[in-house]
């Protein structure tokens, strides 16, 4: 049996702040549990809902030495969905309203989080073959453990891999305060281990330390290596390409269901899915107080609004999409108000063809899953993306740019074949989207079969964990077998 420990900042059903969570948190449910044993260690954070706070048990508590700091770690246990879950308690540094702060309170957070896992093993009796760990907040695990614990006997079988979620985020902060909170010598804090343009970088020393370095889908892995999708890491990417692999991420099939969705209107399969979508599309359009028509082509977006996800190319192109399409759009979206703000204003100008809701609502979001035809999304990069996997997933259409995960899970329509499960465009330029939702637009209108084609094929694509599952396994035997 080999023992796996996942490392990592968030998870469901415990925390969340975004998809990292989900990763965390659905993964470890499908390895193969005869072979593998998952785990997995969170902060036991002060905002956890009181139903979780309450279910854990005391297991041990110990001191870690922090630089020169000496710090109090408790460790507590649960067991959920057949999976051991361990959480690092410790009231100062995981008190607040969130698990994020401001960066300088994370920087030592996370350090010492990332010494605490370490030091825990021995006292939680699970020595693991790998400690997998996710994003910048656990970087610093593969260092301690190389530089800190190397000559300890019972720290030297075991491997790391490191998954980049986001390169965006990388953890940086002033490489003194580092050296001073973290206790790390200084001979690592050198260009080619943890620096990075004149701070230290935990995401980098998660790449430089670690037997495997992992992101979420392969043309973002391939895309990290080059300049413009760097993130200004991409050298030290180059160098480590042998040791880097790029594995899909899944959706939890069971919550994103259109056959069992207690959030839509009506359920479907996909069978009865053009059926079940018109009912899906009246309903929705009644709530939002759209027009009902049945035919018009409904365009929906669910996204964090951030420039990432491509809305300044919607900015661009909804004045003449609007006035000269027939079409409706709906937009469930949360985040910067200079979008919100364009968004109020093309719905103010066109109220019979733009909606929008600016929250974060399951229920609204999987009810534009379920009603629209067409989903949108122009990401400017995208490491893997779930919302396409969805709206396939709910027989709608992803309309999107060829980045990232968008690449590797949209296959572009080819009218001449009637292959493909989208539509999609290369550059990121705004005429490029415009003339893709145009297309679309008319393979809508005039070629049903087609979009039903379209339509059944996105809903029959597997994106279950259980494939990621598979390939993070191989990726485990391939360090655990070597000798
Ligand atoms: P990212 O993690 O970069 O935000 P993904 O496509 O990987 O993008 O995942 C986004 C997830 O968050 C999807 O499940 C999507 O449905 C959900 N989501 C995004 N914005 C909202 C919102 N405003 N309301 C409800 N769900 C949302």
């Amino acid at each position: 049996m080999k023992k796996i420990l996942f490392a990592a900042s968030e998870a469901v059903p415990f925390i969340k702040t975004g998809g990292l969570a989900d990763v965390t948190g659905s993964l470890p449910l499908y390895f193969d549990r005869e072979k593998y044993d998952v785990r997995v260690i969170l902060p036991k954070y002060a905002c956890m809902d009181e139903k979780w706070k309450g279910q854990l048990h005391f297991l041990c508590h110990f001191y870690v030495n922090l630089g020169w700091r000496k710090q109090y770690v408790g460790i507590l246990t649960t067991e959920w969905n057949g999976i051991t879950y361990y959480f690092v308690d410790n009231e100062y540094y995981f008190a607040g309203e969130k698990p994020y702060n401001n960066i300088y309170e994370d920087i030592e957070k996370f350090a010492y989080f990332s010494k605490a896992v370490l030091e825990a093993l021995p006292y939680m009796d699970y020595c693991p073959n790998i400690i997998h760990c996710h994003d910048w907040q656990t970087g610093l695990i593969p260092v301690f453990l190389k530089t800190l614990f190397g000559d300890e006997h019972y720290y030297t079988g075991i491997k790391t891999v490191f998954s980049i979620h986001n390169l965006k985020f990388q953890g940086r902060w002033i490489l003194n305060a580092v050296m001073d909170i973290t206790g790390l010598p200084r001979q690592i804090f050198t260009s080619d281990k943890l620096e990075a343009y004149g701070e230290a970088n935990y995401l980098k020393g998660g790449c430089v330390y670690a037997n495997a370095i992992t992101t979420v889908s392969r043309t973002y892995a391939f895309e990290i290596t080059t300049k413009e999708g760097g993130e200004g890491l991409d050298g030290l990417m180059r160098a480590r390409s042998n040791s880097l692999f790029g594995i899909l991420n899944g959706i939890d099939d069971r919550f994103y269901n259109p056959s069992t969705d207690e959030f839509i209107f009506k359920n479907y399969t996909t069978e009865d899915a053009v059926v079940g979508k018109e009912k899906n599309k009246a309903a929705l359009q009644k709530e939002l107080g759209l027009p009902a028509d049945q035919d018009i082509f409904l365009v929906g977006m669910v996204s964090r609004m951030t420039d990432q996800k491509g809305f300044d190319l919607i900015r661009e192109i909804l004045n003449e999409l609007l006035m000269d399409g027939r079409l409706q759009m709906v937009f469930v979206c949360s985040g910067e108000e200079r979008y919100e703000e364009m968004l109020r204003f093309f719905a103010k100008k066109y109220p019979d063809k733009v909606k929008t809701r600016f929250t974060y609502s399951e229920e609204i979001a999987h009810k534009v899953y379920a009603s629209c035809d067409a989903f949108l999304m122009p990401s400017l990069f995208e490491p893997c993306g779930l919302s396409q996997l969805i709206s396939m997933r709910y027989g709608t259409v992803p309309i999107v740019r060829e980045t990232g995960g968008l690449r590797d899970t949209v296959e572009p329509y080819n009218e001449y074949e009637q292959t493909g499960t989208g539509f999609s465009f290369t550059n990121y330029q705004a005429h490029e989207l415009l003339n893709t939702i145009w297309y679309a637009m008319k393979v809508f209108y005039d070629d049903k079969k087609a979009w039903n084609g379209l339509m059944s094929r996105g809903m029959e694509q597997n994106f279950s964990w259980k494939v990621s599952a598979g390939e993070y396994e191989e990726l485990y035997d391939s360090l655990t077998d070597i000798r």
